[in-house]
C-alpha cells in the first residue's frame, strides 16, 4: 500500500523543490533527470495510462537547454528549470497533437502554444508529454477518456478521478514532478484528493485561459498539481500573469506564492460549513477530515462551524452553466476546422453530422444537449437566466462568509477513489463527486487540496477554500498542515510502481 519516502533512492518519488537542489548541486543533470522520468513512464504507463502522448525527444533537447541555463549560460535559472512536468492534453502545444480527450481532435497539431505552455517552456521546465483526461474535461473519473481509462496508482481498479486525472495519476505514480491540469468543477482538486497529490484550482482570472480548450468558460481554470504544496507554489509563480490574450486575466496581488508560505496558521479563523458533511460523506473520509480539522486547531487557528444553505444549490447551478457555455464552446468542430472530418458524406451538413456523430463521446453529446436545451427559447428564462442569478447568490454567500473568516475547510471529494465502472452508468452519482469542489468554481473562488490521510488504503483530500485572490493564504494554510503531517512522504506501492 503506501511507503515512506525518507531518502528515497528514487529522486522521480522527490517533491521537485528537492530534484531542483540535487540539480543545483549537480549531484544530477536535467537530462539525466529527464530520462529517469521517461524510464518511468515507459515502464509504469501500460498500467497506468496517465499519458496521451509522451515527448522523449523534444523533452531531451529541453533539458540540454536546462543544464545550461543551470550551468550559468543563458538566463536566469528559476525553481522549476530542468524539472519534468506533464501538461494535460486540453492544452495548445505547438507541433505537439492535442486532442482535450476527444476523438474529434484526432490528428490535430495546433500551430501555437498555450500561454501557460509558454511560460513553463520560458522557466525552462521539461514538458515530457500531455496528460489524458475525460473528454473536453468533462468528467469525474476519467472514464470518459477515447482513448483509455487512467488509473489509480494507489490501485489499479480504481478511478484516479478527473477530469486532470491524467495528471494526478502521473505525478502520484513519479512520472513526473508537477503537471497542469484545469478544473471546471473540480477537475483539478478531486483527482488530487483521490490520487494524494496536492492539487490547486487559483481564483478564476489569475492564470491565462489562452490556448486552453474551452469547456465551460466563465468556470474553466487552469492550475498546478504536485507532490506537494510548495511546488504547486512554484509553478503559480510561474503560470499567475495576466495575459491580453484572455480578457478575463488580471494581474493578481503577489508576485511570488512562495513569500510567508510557512508563516502558519495562528490566528487565523477557519470556518467548516456544515452542508459540506452532509450525507453522501463516506465514514473514512469524515474522520480523515475531523483529524485534519483537529490538527489545524492543534496548530493555532480558530475553528468555527458555519452554514452555506446555498451550498445544496450549486450542482444544480453547474449543470446548467457549464453544459449551455459547452455547447456554445463545442459548435466550432464542425468537421471542417479542426481535426476529424468524415470523407464519405454527400454534403456540408452531412460532413457536419456525421463527424459530430462519430467525433463526440457519449457524456460530450449529453452536455450539448442539456446546454442546447437549457438555452433555447423558452427556456432560457427558466433554466439558464434562474441559474444565472442563483450563481450571484452563491458569490453573495461565500462574500458574506468571508466577512468572518479566512478561510473555509471541507473535505474535498465525499468519498475516496471508486471502482472503475462503478459509476459509469449513472451520471447522477458521477456528478455528485464533485458537491464540494464545484461552489468554489461558481464564485470563482480559489481551493486547493492537500492530502489529509486514508481511509483503508485510499487517499483523503482536505479542501481549503479562500476569498478571491485569497490564493496566498490557502497556500499557506495548506502548507502549515502539510508541514504538521507527514502524509507528503507516502507513496503508492505495488508492484508497478517500485
Ligand atoms: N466533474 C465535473 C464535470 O464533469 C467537473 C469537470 C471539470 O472540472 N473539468 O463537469
Amino acid at each position: 500500500m503506501a511507503i515512506r519516502s525518507g531518502g528515497s533512492a528514487q529522486p522521480m518519488l522527490l517533491p521537485a523543490h528537492e530534484a531542483r537542489r540535487l540539480l543545483a548541486s549537480k549531484n544530477i543533470s536535467s537530462v539525466e533527470l529527464t530520462r529517469l522520468a521517461l524510464e518511468r513512464i515507459e515502464k509504469l504507463e501500460p498500467k497506468i495510462h496517465a499519458f496521451l502522448t509522451v515527448t522523449p525527444e523534444l523533452a531531451l533537447e529541453q533539458a540540454e537547454e536546462a543544464d545550461k541555463r543551470l550551468n550559468g549560460n543563458g538566463p536566469h535559472p528559476c525553481a522549476l528549470t530542468g524539472i519534468p512536468v506533464m501538461v494535460k492534453d486540453n492544452m495548445s502545444t505547438a507541433g505537439v497533437a492535442t486532442t482535450a480527450g476527444s476523438r474529434i481532435l484526432e490528428g490535430y497539431v495546433p500551430p501555437y502554444d498555450a500561454t501557460v505552455v509558454e511560460l513553463l517552456r520560458s522557466a525552462g521546465a521539461i514538458i515530457v508529454g500531455k496528460g489524458n483526461l475525460d473528454e473536453f474535461a468533462m468528467g469525474s473519473s476519467n472514464e470518459n477518456s477515447a482513448f483509455a481509462p487512467v488509473r489509480n496508482p494507489w490501485d489499479t481498479s480504481r478511478v484516479p478521478g478527473g477530469s486532470s486525472g491524467g495528471a494526478a495519476a502521473a505525478v502520484a505514480a513519479g512520472e513526473c514532478f508537477i503537471a497542469l491540469g484545469s478544473d471546471t468543477g473540480g477537475s483539478i482538486r478531486q483527482p488530487a484528493a483521490l490520487c494524494g497529490v496536492v492539487g490547486m484550482k487559483p481564483t478564476y482570472g489569475l492564470v491565462s485561459r489562452y490556448g486552453l480548450i474551452a469547456f465551460a468558460s466563465s468556470l474553466d481554470q487552469i492550475g498546478p498539481l504536485g507532490r506537494d504544496v510548495l511546488d504547486c507554489a512554484h509553478t503559480l509563480n510561474v503560470i499567475a500573469r495576466r495575459d491580453p490574450r484572455d480578457s478575463t486575466s488580471v494581474q493578481g496581488p503577489e508576485d511570488d506564492y512562495t513569500k510567508g508560505i510557512d508563516a502558519g496558521v495562528r490566528g487565523m479563523r477557519l470556518a467548516v460549513p456544515r452542508e459540506y458533511l452532509a450525507e453522501g460523506i463516506e465514514p473514512g473520509v469524515r474522520s480523515a477530515f475531523e483529524k485534519a480539522v483537529g490538527k489545524l486547531e492543534s496548530l493555532g487557528s480558530r475553528i468555527e462551524e458555519i452554514s452555506l444553505p446555498l451550498t445544496g444549490h450549486a450542482l444544480a447551478v453547474y449543470y446548467i452553466i457549464a453544459p449551455s457555455e459547452a455547447s456554445a464552446n463545442l459548435a466550432r468542430y464542425d468537421g471542417f476546422k479542426y481535426g476529424l472530418s468524415t470523407a464519405d458524406a454527400a454534403n456540408s451538413w452531412e460532413v457536419m453530422d456525421q463527424t459530430r456523430g462519430r467525433g463526440f463521446g457519449p457524456e460530450v453529446k449529453r452536455r450539448i444537449l442539456l446546454g442546447a436545451y437549457a438555452l433555447s427559447a423558452g427556456y432560457y428564462d427558466a433554466y439558464y437566466k434562474k441559474a444565472q442569478q442563483v450563481r450571484t447568490l452563491i458569490r453573495r454567500e461565500f462574500q458574506q462568509a468571508f466577512e468572518r473568516c479566512d478561510a473555509l475547510i471541507t473535505p474535498t471529494s465525499p468519498t475516496v477513489a471508486f471502482k472503475l465502472g462503478s459509476r459509469t452508468d449513472d451520471p447522477m452519482s458521477m456528478y455528485l463527486s464533485d458537491v464540494c469542489t464545484i461552489p468554489a468554481n461558481i464564485a470563482g473562488l480559489p481551493g486547493v487540496s492537500v492530502p489529509a490521510g486514508f481511509s483503508g488504503h485510499l487517499p483523503v483530500g482536505l479542501q481549503i477554500l479562500g476569498p478571491p485572490f485569497g490564493d496566498a493564504a490557502i497556500l499557506r494554510t495548506a502548507y502549515a498542515y502539510e508541514q504538521a503531517t507527514e502524509w507528503r512522504l507516502m507513496h503508492p506501492k505495488s508492484d508497478l510502481i517500485q
